[in-house]
């Protein structure tokens, strides 16, 4: 990757899925993880052939959604997964905050304490996404360990809270039937989420299948083929389990 160029995937203009009100989402090209249940494996995947962007240029792109905005809305940087391009990631976001734009990123929060340290005080919601508690389950779901991915977000948290900021952490967990929902794991990964000082809430979201043709065309399998998709009694389910133990937890489904 060039040092001040960023690559990126694509731009939702008008988005409501990704963060309060209306944002524009920029979608980061590449990601260290390969969640076997990504439905944007082609946004995840390294692609130089992907547009490229100076700060300057994106930023002029972007801003011209400012007036659908509104008070609530902003703009949220995603992918991908931003933390797979840090410099750029910086210097956008710098120049987000010189403008007074509400910020939100889009992260599996699988970087170093470098990056956090550079970019804690510049975002005012990070969604992070928690895919498994269990150390050897995370890695065979996403080919990666989920250890530095607790303590960075445990070290977010705290950072947010010595610095007194505004900040706020969502957690996005998606539910996977006879993967991530069952009992024993959702009161792990509430016993976890509770301990959050600056959660904002828990975002809950459906396994759906829907990128499974972008697996088929990119690697030739979808190993999640077996796997059943997820409904509304699901993620309710879930949402029983966790208010059960911890009532105080806002969750969105
Ligand atoms: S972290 Fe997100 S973008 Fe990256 S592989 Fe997993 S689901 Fe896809």
């Amino acid at each position: 990757m060039f040092e001040n160029k960023g690559f990126v995937h694509s731009i939702e203009s008008l988005g409501t899925l990704d963060g309060p009100g209306i944002r524009t989402v920029v979608f980061f090209q590449g990601c260290p993880l390969r969640c076997k249940f990504c439905h944007n494996i082609d946004c995840a995947i390294s692609n130089t052939n992907a547009s490229s962007y100076t700060v300057d240029e994106l930023f002029e792109k972007i801003i011209r959604n400012r007036p659908y905005w509104g008070s609530s809305g902003g703009i949220t940087i995603s992918g991908g997964d931003p933390v797979f391009q840090p410099k750029f990631l910086n210097l956008l976001l710098s120049k987000l905050k010189e403008n007074q734009i509400h910020i939100a990123v889009d992260t599996s929060l699988y970087t170093t304490k470098n990056v956090i340290d550079q970019n804690f005080k510049l975002v005012d919601l990070w969604m992070v996404s928690i895919k498994h508690m269990d150390v050897a389950k995370h890695k065979d779901l996403t080919g990666i360990s989920n250890k530095s991915i607790f303590e960075n977000i445990s070290y977010l948290d705290s950072q947010i809270s010595k610095y007194k900021l505004n900040s706020k952490i969502r957690i996005r967990f998606v539910v996977i039937p006879d993967v991530t929902d069952q009992k024993n794991h959702i009161v792990e990964f509430s016993q976890f989420v509770s301990q959050i000082k600056n959660l904002e809430l828990v975002e809950l979201l459906a396994y759906s299948d829907i990128g499974k043709f972008k697996w088929l065309e990119i690697f030739g399998k979808y190993e999640m083929g077996k796997t059943r998709v997820a409904n509304h009694d699901d993620l309710r389910k879930v949402q029983k389990l966790i208010n059960g133990l911890y009532p105080e937890i806002k969750i969105k489904l």
